[in-house]
């Protein structure tokens, strides 16, 4: 059952204050108690909208938005399950539940792919922890203000964005520092802010971030991306909060001064794209010049089904978005949880094409977001008689690797790069050597950094 009131006053619940929704009650025991068990470690935020419109809790324990957002035991080690379980309701203990807490999410890999190491900038010697830039054409920004989100996804990579674990925050309590950083990097292009999700904010506080851009200094800036869930978890963002109208006329603003502006809306089912507000927000973005392209990980107990994608992205489509990346869930987090095999991943990405006619080869994926780069899982091919995946460098941090392509040896388990071996007996893949300049990763392996932007 799934209920049709629509709020249109934004409540969000936390594990503070959940027991407060009617739904709560609906819930059986041993799941109310992982939600207080889990939800120590990984951050849990929900709201009205996402528990009236988007779970069925006739069959919650298999659905598929709360899986994704409320927390389960087995997103934990059994052992670390239990552990935490006795501190948290039983010796309630603060101190001893702190640092299991701490340990267990130091274990986690909270800053995947170099995000501290590599991607960090710096201007004038000091380190810009509200940028990073990996990309020569990108640069990321994260105010401050953006750092949560509508509700709380539990395979997000941004994690520890939401807890708190400070020195592993990524965040900027001003646009001057992006903005000086920009006027000394000519050879950037995109400017993507996110989060958390940048939609959280005022209208007023997302324009003081991209008006700036707007300035003739900048002109070499093109494209203004903007990553946002509000698309899905809280679409009256974009239709009846009280300041939707002045969001709206901000993107009209950038996409009337030539420079191109793009919501990266975040999709996870298509569930979030049945409702009436989810379809208004689509049409209203679109109107008013923006782009809204999809993007969003496939992740096991969520959408590891082609049907989910085909009926999503037909969807977005025939509303104005525009489907773009399906990507593999990284490797942090309660990575055991979600992971899909590279090989599943790469027969539903198919299936899923297959189902949509007209999707005019936008879409991408499946894609690794790699230490080295992104990478898309383009075929599973035999060569000389071996078997192989067939992986292409759609975005990297060396330019001279965009497109190329290089071959895994197949493994039917495999669900991330570190678990790949190169193919036809050869010892590394082409992008890996032990340059001075690389840097290593957990496999024990060396990746050469063309633009090492390392923090001293
Ligand atoms: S909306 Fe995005 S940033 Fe926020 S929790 Fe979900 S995945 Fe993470």
């Amino acid at each position: 059952m799934i209920s049709q009131t629509t709020p249109s006053k934004f409540k969000p619940y936390t594990r503070q204050t959940i027991f407060l929704a009617r739904q709560w009650q609906w819930l059986r025991a041993d799941l109310q108690e992982a939600v207080q068990v889990v939800s120590h470690v990984l951050p849990f935020r929900t709201n009205q909208y996402v528990l009236d419109q988007l779970i069925d809790w006739d069959k919650v324990e298999d659905d598929p938005i709360y899986r994704l957002t409320f927390p389960h035991r087995d997103m934990l080690p059994a052992e670390e399950y239990e552990q935490l379980r006795e501190l948290v309701l039983f010796k309630r203990n603060d101190a001893a539940t702190a640092a299991a807490v701490r340990r267990i999410r130091a274990r986690m890999n909270p800053h995947p792919a170099g995000q501290v190491t590599h991607n960090v900038p710096r201007l004038d010697g000091v380190a810009l922890r509200g940028l990073q830039h990996k990309y020569a054409q990108t640069v990321q920004f994260f105010p401050s203000a953006a750092q949560a989100c509508h509700a709380h996804c539990t395979y997000c990579s941004r994690w520890p964005q939401f807890v708190t674990m400070d020195a592993m925050k990524f965040q900027a309590h001003a646009s001057n520092a992006l903005v000086a950083y920009l006027r000394a990097h000519p050879e950037v292009t995109d400017v993507l802010i996110t989060g958390g999700d940048p939609l959280v904010m005022p209208a007023s506080a997302l324009a003081e971030c991209i008006e700036p851009l707007l300035a003739p200094e900048l002109a070499h800036i093109r494209s203004i991306r903007i990553g946002t869930k509000s698309v899905a978890y809280w679409p009256h963002r974009f239709v009846t909060d009280p300041d939707s109208d002045d969001l709206l006329r901000l993107f009209e603003r950038v996409a009337a001064s030539g420079k191109s502006l793009a919501v990266m809306g975040h999709y996870s089912h298509a569930v979030e794209l049945r409702n009436e507000v989810a379809q208004q927000a689509v049409r209203r973005i679109v109107a008013s010049g923006a782009e809204l392209r999809m993007q969003g990980p496939l992740v096991r107990h969520v959408n590891d089904d082609p049907a989910t994608w085909a009926e999503l992205w037909s969807t977005g489509q025939e509303l104005g978005a525009i489907p773009g990346y399906m990507f593999v869930e990284r490797d942090t987090g309660p990575q055991d949880y979600f992971k899909v095999p590279l090989a599943r991943a790469h027969a539903i990405f198919l299936a899923a094409c297959q189902a949509v006619p007209g999707l005019a080869g936008g879409v991408n994926g499946p894609s690794m977001s790699t230490h080295a780069g992104r990478v898309g899982v383009d075929g599973i091919d035999t060569i000389d008689g071996e078997k192989v995946f067939a992986l292409r460098f759609l975005e990297a941090r060396n330019r001279d690797w965009v497109g190329r392509r290089f071959f895994a040896r197949f493994d039917p388990g495999a669900t991330w790069i570190d678990e790949l071996a190169p193919a036809f007996g050869e010892k590394a893949f082409f992008f890996e050597s032990g340059d001075a300049a690389g840097a290593a990763v957990p496999n024990g392996r060396v990746i050469p950094i063309a633009r090492a932007l390392e923090l001293a």
